[in-house]
């Protein structure tokens, strides 16, 4: 049984999709006008442990993702510049290039990833008539009024509003030392329909009933999922931030408008955190994967530290840490390539007890909650079981892969070699020169010397090869 944990009910449920076993899945996408850091990384990476674990138990998943590619402002008082064309005026581009040269750079770095693309990709930008309808839809029903700069909804309209996010509203106008628009009839209220300056013109403006304008950003997501995925759908995530403004907005626009449950289940990743700094693209305090290939980290190394966290922990980020993941990723890589070694073609695919109980109890790590660091427990503790054959574990282990996608099947030894460090080279150097002197005593001291310092040396067919002992 596959539970998760909704942020609606804040408890770990049942997940039981509303259309046996066919799930369809929302994801907040990037703000494309800057970079994607590690820390969105982190929340694609825990969306795509969801997608797979959804494939796993045998749902057919119907994922789509949006690219926010207008209509998302500086402040969260939908106020200040649009973040698009703040970007674009700063690079001296067109809105249209800064968001077709991050979103290319954000595909690349989810393929490196191995995170799992969505079924659709879905632009702010194509679905400007959606948008305009969703806020018709509203006006219609009473839910909106006009201020000089827009349409807004009228939050004190919706019971439920800021349900999910247990918003203390009363709390918030009291204790709020945010300037909100006088025109505002609450605090919470937000744009539907912003109308562009007067005296200024926008390279993303479209006309509507109301005036030349453009959507709020929050509009996007309901009503693309709307069109997408109809008015009651079964899951829908992103990063933690999003709770208390952008889904709660959400969920009053959705719900306002159809008179229907818009989502069964929430599901939100916590962030990662840089030091005691949050990470984030607006402060410029950032790091790309780029910036972590630059440095001679792979992928996977990320991906790997990542798996060592549950999505609901904050993590910190550091070099010490994702070095820690980068010897973890290079010893599990070591150990599939011995296993690779040691297989029979021989042997029946075997079902044997032992395994069986390994696969039930990944399952059972998988499905509380993407239980990741205990799935990578139970991989670790299988690969060392003094039972299983190679054949067994080796299919075990590709077959946990299909979640923690770390691309076990195409490990290559030079892969794992670049991270050796250089002292254990050069003594390894120094023994093959021993061994070629037939010095087997210096050779085998040699040996030990490099086994204290943490090292393993191999004697294999294909030549010597250097691992970190467990
Ligand atoms: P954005 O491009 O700002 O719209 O963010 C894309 C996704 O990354 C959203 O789901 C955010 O909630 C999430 N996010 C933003 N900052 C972080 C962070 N430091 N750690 C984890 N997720 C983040
Ligand atoms: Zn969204």
């Amino acid at each position: 049984m596959l539970k998760l944990f909704n942020t609606l009910t804040r408890s770990k449920e049942e997940f039981i999709p509303i259309n046996g076993m066919n799930v369809l899945m929302y994801s907040c996408g990037p703000t494309v006008y800057n970079y994607q850091h590690i820390g969105n990384l982190r929340t694609f990476f825990f969306e795509d442990i969801l997608f797979r674990v959804l494939k796993y138990n045998g749902y057919k998943v119907r994922y789509v993702m949006n690219i926010t590619d207008v209509g998302h402002l500086v402040s969260d008082q939908d106020e200040g510049e649009d973040k698009m064309e703040k970007s674009a005026k700063q690079l001296g581009k067109s809105v249209r290039e800064i968001a077709d040269h991050y979103t290319e750079i954000f595909k690349r770095d989810i393929g490196l990833m191995n995170i799992y693309p969505p079924d659709v990709y879905s632009k702010a930008t194509d679905y400007i008539q959606e948008q305009i309808d969703l806020v018709k839809c509203l006006e219609t029903k009473g839910y909106t009024y006009f201020t000089s700069d827009g349409v807004y909804f009228d939050t004190s309209k919706f019971p439920d509003y800021g349900k999910m996010a247990k918003l203390d509203i009363s709390g918030l106008k009291e204790g709020s030392r945010i300037e909100f628009s006088e025109e505002k009839k609450n605090i919470t209220d937000f744009a539907l329909w912003k109308l562009s300056p007067e005296n200024e013109q926008r390279q993303m403006e479209w006309d509507s009933p109301w005036g030349k304008g453009f959507p709020g950003w929050h509009l996007e997501c309901s009503a693309m999922s709307k069109a997408l995925l109809g008015n009651h759908f079964d899951i829908h995530c992103g990063g933690i931030d999003h709770i208390p403004i952008h889904h709660t907005n959400e969920i009053a626009q959705s719900e306002a408008c159809s008179g229907e449950k818009f989502v069964n289940y929430w599901l939100h990743g916590e962030f990662l955190d840089m030091g005691n700094e949050k990470m984030s693209k607006s402060s410029g305090k950032f790091v790309t994967l780029q910036t972590l290939m630059d440095k001679g980290y792979t992928p996977m190394h990320y991906r790997y530290f990542l798996l060592m966290a549950h999505y609901k922990k904050k993590l910190k980020f550091s070099y010490e840490a994702l070095d820690a993941a980068k010897s973890g990723y290079n010893n599990l890589s070591g150990k599939i390539l011995n296993l690779r070694k040691d297989i029979s073609s021989d042997e029946a695919i075997s079902s044997s007890e032992k395994k069986n109980d390994f696969k039930s109890r990944f399952l059972e790590k998988i499905n509380d909650d993407l239980n990741m660091p205990e799935a990578m427990s139970v991989l670790w503790e299988m690969l060392k079981d003094g039972d299983l054959s190679s054949n067994e574990k080796i299919n075990l282990a590709y077959d946990f892969d299909m979640i923690f996608g770390l691309g076990l099947e195409s490990v290559q030894p030079e892969k794992i070699e670049t991270d050796i460090p250089e002292e254990i080279r050069i003594l390894t150097e120094k023994r093959n020169e021993a061994k070629k002197k037939r010095d087997f005593k210096s050779a085998d001291e040699i040996r030990d010397e490099i086994k204290q310092k943490g090292y393993e040396i191999l004697d294999t067919k294909d030549g010597i090869q250097i691992k970190k002992s467990d």
